[in-house]
């Protein structure tokens, strides 16, 4: 079943998972020495560490929207090889089943960025071609991001996979954003740069509570949210993470927003809290909040 249901005002959300990746701890955790991470996250004897693959399905104003689509099931070697992609309880498609939907069912596939672990769902294989697997859906992501993911450098190239996104394109159902865009009465996208330059977050506003903020790769982990200098080795624009964070942190902890990060295992959802000494750290949040 879903890891986690929430019901805000007229908002619900699903946590919905393609599986657990494991990545080396060094990629996720950037320059924090092991012995600090580890205690939190301890890595098995390869210096591996599990990575949700989480995505989030969010209904609300009559649609339904999917945040993120996983790694996929498209052949990929570098994918095979790298990823190390664990599936106890099936695939993203096999959690929207449990929940009695099915591709068809999706009217908005958000992305918070390209990365090969966010987009891989996008399209599959229909018999030779490569076709969008949620066929009524518009896809969303900032312009900026898909320049970069179509022209990839050597830094970028084992990430992003053009048979994701690149058929969305040829087939017309791809939008660009230019910035900050209300996606729907109730959901908007914040551009947040730095794991990407074009990445960006969303921002869920029921009415008369507070808003719910999915982070994606802004803040892989809770921790990377709570503590400024803890960015992936993977950002390209590392000091950018960290000013962008500073500002969503304040804005999060202030407006006691429902912080909902992309691939922690322990801590999916939680709220800032502040101690008398001005550090922050996160409150797990059970679901029904
Ligand atoms: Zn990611």
């Amino acid at each position: 079943m879903p890891e986690l249901t929430l019901q805000v005002g007229n908002v619900r959300l699903w946590l919905l998972s393609d599986g657990v990746s494991y990545w080396d701890g060094g990629g996720t955790f950037g320059l924090v020495g092991r012995s600090k991470w580890a205690k939190l996250l301890p890595p098995d004897e390869q210096n591996l560490v599990p990575q949700a693959l989480r995505c989030v399905l969010i209904e609300a104003d009559g649609r339904r929207v999917l945040v993120d689509c996983g790694v996929g099931d498209k052949p990929n070697e570098l994918l095979a090889t790298q990823y190390d992609v664990r599936r106890p309880s099936g695939t993203l498609l096999d959690d929207l089943h449990r929940l009695g939907l099915s591709p068809e069912d999706v009217h908005l596939v958000v992305f918070t960025h390209l990365h090969g672990d966010h987009s891989g769902w996008a399209t599959c294989l229909s018999g030779e071609r490569l076709a969008p697997t949620f066929p009524h859906a518009r896809y969303i992501v900032q312009r900026r991001e898909f320049d970069d993911a179509m022209h990839p450098n050597e830094r970028t190239r084992n990430t992003y996979f053009a048979d994701n996104f690149a058929p969305l394109w040829d087939c017309g159902v791809l939008v660009l954003l230019d910035g900050p865009t209300q996606i729907t009465p109730s959901i908007r996208v914040v551009p947040t740069p730095g794991h990407t330059a074009g990445h960006q977050s969303l921002i869920v506003q029921p009415r008369g509570e507070p808003p719910i903020f999915l982070t994606g790769d802004l803040s892989p982990y809770m921790i990377h949210f709570v503590r400024l200098p803890w960015v992936t080795a993977y950002d390209v624009l590392p000091m950018q993470t960290i000013d962008t964070k500073r500002h969503w942190q304040l804005w999060a902890f202030e407006q006691r927003a429902i912080v909902v990060n992309s691939h922690d295992v322990h801590m999916p959802v939680g709220r800032l809290i502040r101690n008398e000494k001005g550090f922050f750290s996160a409150q797990p949040l059970d679901a029904h909040t």
